[in-house]
């Protein structure tokens, strides 16, 4: 039989069993049929409750892990959004923010997230960075998967032409966007379990002009980079570490790039998909990035931009 027509046949027959099962007239045990993609993990029975049960065949379960995201100011922020996939992968959550003004916020964000610790923390300041990681040496031992969603510019260097940032705008930018994932890494590498994994978020400005993100396009070129030297650095260890090329979301953040809106609706008329991605998924692949099922990858900037950075004209209808 063709693949085609046998897969069609597969296809059948499991929805013929599913409907059987539901109308309550078969009785069906797991051993008697599989269906690639799924299996199932209880006796269809019936039962006036969940006549079948499903479960994935692959399943992330990260329980017994530990995850620090770095960078959280509210819901809407992509450092929450690979913290929520984490937490219902079944992962303890660490996380740090800069300001004491965050603390309330965060605190009703992980109300629901049991045991998870908060630290207040500027990563220009290294002995903030050396006592959160002294107090999880001491409460978690060793750390699986670290999440770096921390950038800043001064809005003045955003506003203008590049050929203006000025010496301090410069650094202050590079300093808290890029070199704060090297310390990151320098503080946790001690702390890094056997398979440990890594990720950042970044952006197409890296690579290619994107008017108003001026110094903040280089400090992500940075970014990237620096992704590529820690992965060989820790590489020896088992440790992998990936950015996330993401595209304009709407968060804090974002909203002080001059004309965000503007880049946010021209980057979904253009895009593949006709949409711009979005937090949901982000947080998938920042699940895959930092999960077992992307054991084989690291050094990697992978993109969720609906396509975005594939397109190299637009032509409008
Ligand atoms: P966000 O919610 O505002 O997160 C950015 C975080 O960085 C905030 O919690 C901010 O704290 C923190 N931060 C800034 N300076 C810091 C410092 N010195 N020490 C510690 N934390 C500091 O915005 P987001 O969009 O989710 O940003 C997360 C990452 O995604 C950033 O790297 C951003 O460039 C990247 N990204 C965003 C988009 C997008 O369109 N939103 C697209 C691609 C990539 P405060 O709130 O206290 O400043």
């Amino acid at each position: 039989m063709p693949k085609s027509q046998s897969l069609g046949t597969a296809v059948s027959i499991a929805s013929s069993l599913l409907a059987a099962s539901m109308s309550r007239k078969l009785r069906i045990e797991s051993k008697d049929f599989a269906i690639i993609g799924f299996r199932p993990v209880s006796r269809l029975v019936g039962s006036d409750r969940n006549p079948l049960e499903f479960h994935p065949m692959i399943e992330i379960n990260l329980s017994g892990k530990r995850a620090l995201i770095m960078g959280v100011t509210n819901a809407r922020s992509l450092g929450w959004s690979i913290a929520s996939k984490l937490h219902e992968a079944g992962a303890d959550l660490a996380f740090s923010y800069q300001g004491e003004r965050l603390q309330g916020e965060l605190e009703k964000l992980t109300a629901d997230i049991p045991s998870s610790r908060l630290y207040q923390v500027d990563v220009t300041q290294e002995n903030e960075l050396a006592s959160m990681f002294a107090d999880l040496t001491t409460a978690w031992g060793q750390i699986d998967y670290l999440v770096h969603a921390i950038a800043f510019a001064p809005r003045a260097a955003m506003d203008g032409r590049y050929v203006e940032t000025t010496r301090d705008d410069w650094v202050t930018a590079l300093e808290v966007s890029a070199y704060s994932l090297v310390a990151i890494a320098r503080h946790a590498e001690p702390l890094f379990s056997e398979d440990a994994a890594m990720v950042t978020l970044s952006y197409y400005a890296a690579e290619k002009v994107v008017p108003k993100y001026n110094v903040m396009g280089v400090a992500k070129s940075a970014l990237e980079s620096s992704v590529r030297y820690l992965a060989y650095d820790l590489g020896g260890q088992g440790v992998r570490i990936n950015a996330i090329s993401a595209g304009p979301m709407k968060t804090i953040a974002a909203r002080s790039i001059p004309g965000f809106m503007k880049m946010y609706k021209k980057a979904a008329s253009i895009s593949p998909l006709r949409r711009n991605a979005d937090q949901n998924d982000v947080g998938n692949l920042g699940l895959f990035l930092l999960s077992p099922m992307s054991g084989g990858i690291t050094g990697e900037t992978v993109y969720v931009d609906s396509g975005f950075h594939v397109m190299g004209m637009e032509l409008g209808d």
